[in-house]
């Protein structure tokens, strides 16, 4: 069994201190205003021109925009994931990818509960000892299901058969594609510290990076702990 870390990878290219990208929603914004004649090849007047917006939540024209993000995450946090309506999936298969295949290592993989652990407001408080114990549980609960999976593909069942006894930690790819505003939507739900520790284990860094690569857009949305 393999046991990996949650992460994520931006897919769409981002311009050097993402200035196209506000300059693109300038552009279209303007004419709204019909100020186009406003606009200077510096990018500052794209910077508080979209600051304007969002301060005024003329948040419309942020949606002329995309951003796709790979994520690695567990199946738990990616079923989270997908009921963020106003966006794209793409998801690795349970049913067509067979995990028993050299290819996969003839092992399932699944994400690190640990991190989730420090990060649930709860049990981060606990004692060594216990969260040790805790842990122990669940991986000899992960060794359980990859055995049974796996006795099941023996036997000839179908990997979409086979995949009922996957527990929610089973490692997923989930590339979401959304424009900035429902991005802003997302981060604002998935990085507040009611959101699952796993989801903000992969909302939280994200959204950092994109508050210090794209400039305005995500500003305004405050990391607890971050
Ligand atoms: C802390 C937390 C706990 C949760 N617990 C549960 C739970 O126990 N059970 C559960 O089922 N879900 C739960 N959810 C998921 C939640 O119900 C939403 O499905 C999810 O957060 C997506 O939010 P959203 O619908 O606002 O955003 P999106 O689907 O991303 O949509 C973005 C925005 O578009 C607008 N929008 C989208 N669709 C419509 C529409 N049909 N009509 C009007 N406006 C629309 C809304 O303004 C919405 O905020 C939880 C989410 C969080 C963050």
């Amino acid at each position: 069994m393999n046991i990996l870390k949650a992460g994520y990878e931006i897919l769409t290219p981002i311009s050097n201190g993402g200035i196209d990208e506000l300059k693109h929603i300038e552009r279209i914004g303007r004419v709204c205003y019909k100020s186009e004649d406003k606009i200077t090849d510096d990018g500052e007047s794209a910077k508080r021109f979209v600051k304007m917006l969002i301060n005024n939540h003329h948040e419309a024209m942020i949606e002329h925009s995309t951003l796709s993000v790979l994520f690695t995450c567990d199946r738990g946090i990616s079923h989270e994931l997908v009921r963020h309506r106003i966006a794209s999936f793409a998801q690795e298969s349970t049913r067509y990818v067979n995990y028993a295949k050299n290819k996969f290592g003839n092992e399932i993989a699944v994400i690190d509960l640990i991190d989730g652990i420090n990060l649930d407001t709860k049990m981060k408080n606990f004692d060594g000892d216990l969260i040790g114990e805790i842990y122990t549980e669940w991986l000899h609960a992960m060794e359980d299901a990859e055995k049974h999976y796996m006795n099941m593909i023996e036997l000839g069942a179908t990997p979409q058969i086979a995949r009922s006894v996957l527990p929610n930690s089973t490692k997923t790819n989930i590339t979401i594609t959304a424009n900035y505003r429902e991005w802003r939507t997302f981060f604002k739900l998935r990085t507040a510290q009611d959101a699952h520790p796993q989801m903000r284990e992969v909302a939280t860094p994200l959204c950092k990076e994109l508050q210090q690569r794209i400039p305005i857009i995500f500003d305004d949305i405050e990391l607890p702990n971050a």
